[in-house]
């Protein structure tokens, strides 16, 4: 992936702002900053030598409509704001989009209690257009999908997340910013006016910083000085992709109806922006924040999963359910047959292996998801500590919504 966004042949020394992080939440960060305080020197300092590599280039590329989350909470107000956002700012950029809808299927009476709350939290977070369908209408949407009842939401959309981040970084270094790349940040200590963060190419003095670190965003935030709780567990999701000549059995999105207790399990069908279909992603915990392949293992991060007393109370409640990931991520045609359910002309030789992604998910020292989006503060510092899906989504109203809180924390004015 090669980025469009010039770097500066060195890092600044000193700035007013750091944002710690090139993923599509720091970049949208780093440009809500700058464009409110446009005298300001803001720099994002990310560790890669490129920007959206991690789970910003690796994802399904939904831009979700709000429909699933606790109606009150920051995902679903950040989500239903942020994807109206997006798609404004992906046609002033002319970055390719489609709002092709999503259906929900759900194939046994004892899921549509879950569908009857999902339309209850779509109608009380304001998801435009959301409609329960039954089996004629699901086939109607789209033909090869069979169920007993569903929701539509015709809002829902795809598009490339990484090109949507590398358009944030043109428009922070347009504007006067800073990004650069290969800067992996090590330390950060407080001096007597600034915030001195170490990285591998120096050493930036900081007014302020904010840390969007994504699966290192517990890390970053201890090093700062803040609380080890929630920790991130990452979990890896891998991903199928139907062959061409099978593409046209899915036409848009086509979702199971999600357990409300582990919404982001259940193998979904997507089509990408580029035309293909995906099945996936599994969910296994990784041995790794960057498992892209199952064999990477890291010492560090496998021992900081182990040590949490939240993994195991987890596992100790999910057993059940772990059980069946790892049936999936280890056995092609189970997780084929478990999209089959709801796409049942789906056969395991329709399919390939594709990529993988590396969920940060954060988790409660008792072992409790962390559900909602989490931002945290330390000494001159704002932390994302936790930015799941719908976060490529919620982007620019996650950016507004921390720079608010940077301005009431510093005082800052824009
Ligand atoms: C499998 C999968 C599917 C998903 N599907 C969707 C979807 O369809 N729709 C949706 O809205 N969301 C989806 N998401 C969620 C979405 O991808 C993330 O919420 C979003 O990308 C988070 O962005 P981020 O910037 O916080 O994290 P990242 O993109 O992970 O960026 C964090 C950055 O911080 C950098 N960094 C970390 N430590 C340091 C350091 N010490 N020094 C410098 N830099 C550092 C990393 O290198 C990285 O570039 C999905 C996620 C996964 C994993």
């Amino acid at each position: 992936m090669s980025s469009a966004v010039s770097q500066p042949e060195s890092p600044p020394g000193s700035c007013a702002l750091a944002v710690v992080g090139g993923g599509i939440v720091g970049l949208a960060v780093a440009r809500e900053l700058i464009a409110r305080n446009p005298r300001a020197s803001v720099c994002v300092l990310e560790r890669e030598t490129d920007i959206a590599t991690h789970q910003t280039g690796h994802n399904s590329g939904v831009i979700h409509s709000g429909l699933y989350y606790e109606p009150g909470s920051l995902k679903a107000r950040l989500c239903v704001q942020g994807a109206r956002e997006l798609y404004e700012y992906c046609a002033q950029r002319a970055i390719a989009n489609e709002r092709c809808g999503k259906v929900i299927v759900a194939t046994d009476a004892r899921e549509l209690a879950r569908l009857d709350e999902l339309e209850r939290r779509g109608a009380a977070n304001g998801v435009e257009g959301v409609r329960r369908i039954d089996a004629a209408g699901i086939e109607e949407l789209e033909p090869h999908a069979r169920g007993i009842a569903g929701l539509h939401s015709p809002g829902t959309g795809i598009v490339d997340f990484a090109a949507v981040a590398r358009a944030y970084g043109e428009d922070i270094v347009e504007a006067g910013g800073a990004v650069a790349t290969g800067c992996d940040v090590r330390a950060v200590t407080l001096a007597r006016r600034s915030l001195r963060i170490t990285h591998s190419r120096g050493t930036i003095e900081a007014r302020h910083g904010v840390f969007c670190a994504g699966a290192w965003a517990d890390r970053m935030a201890v090093a700062a000085g803040a609380e080890a709780d929630p920790r991130i567990v990452p979990f890896r999701g891998a991903y199928l992709r139907l062959v061409p000549e099978r593409r046209h059995l899915v036409r848009s999105l086509i979702y199971p109806v999600p357990d409300p207790s582990l919404p982001f399990l259940g193998a979904h069908l997507p089509k990408g922006i580029d035309g293909e279909v995906l099945i996936g992603p599994t969910a296994l915990l990784a041995g790794a924040r960057d498992a892209y392949r199952l064999a990477t293992v890291r010492r560090r991060d496998l021992l900081e999963t182990l040590a949490w007393p939240g993994t195991w109370r987890l596992l100790r409640r999910f057993w059940a359910t772990g059980a069946t990931e790892l049936h999936h991520a280890a056995l092609r045609s189970a997780f084929v047959r478990a999209a089959a359910r709801y796409v049942p002309a789906l056969e395991p030789r329709d399919v390939e292996p594709s990529f993988a992604g590396v969920r940060a998910q954060a988790l409660w020292r008792d072992g409790r998801l962390v559900e909602d989006f989490v931002f945290s503060q330390t000494e001159r510092a704002l932390h994302v500590r936790n930015a799941p899906s719908p976060a490529a989504t919620s982007s620019l109203a996650i950016a507004r919504h921390v720079a608010e809180e940077v301005e009431r924390a510093f005082g800052l004015r824009p």
